[in-house]
């Protein structure tokens, strides 16, 4: 989707540094970072939301998984701990129409969440 910002920074139209991509997915830094490590795994694909998710796309989540884990590692905080979130919704909290998951930490992260 041409008006998608997830959208764009998958298609390298807005530079970003990313610390992973291959076909289908991207990772790169949060922004507005809530947490000492704070990147977004980021499908390619425009899929608005996780209930979005259909059946020829779940391929997507073990390819997720496998990102979080090499990403985590190389960014040291496999050992510590770490916090996978997708907002989803308005109560949820998501901003985002695309579907995308946080990865927080390098600090201790309280539960429940705000
Ligand atoms: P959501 O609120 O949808 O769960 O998360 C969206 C996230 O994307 C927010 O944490 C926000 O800081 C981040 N974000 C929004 N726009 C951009 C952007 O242009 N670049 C980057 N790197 N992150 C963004
Ligand atoms: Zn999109």
């Amino acid at each position: 989707m041409a008006e998608c910002i997830f959208c764009r920074i998958a298609a390298g139209e807005i530079p970003t540094d990313f610390l992973f991509q291959d076909e289908g997915l991207v990772a790169f830094n949060d922004i507005n970072p809530q947490a000492p490590v704070h990147f977004l795994v980021v499908p390619k694909k425009h899929i608005p939301d996780l209930s979005s998710l259909a059946a020829a796309d779940l391929e997507l989540l073990p390819a997720v998984q496998q990102v979080i884990v090499k990403l985590t590692r190389e960014l040291g905080i496999d050992r510590g701990g770490f916090r996978v979130v997708v907002n989803t919704g308005d109560d949820g909290g998501q901003t985002v129409p695309h579907l995308h998951f946080h990865v927080l930490g390098g600090r201790f992260l309280n539960w429940p969440p705000g």
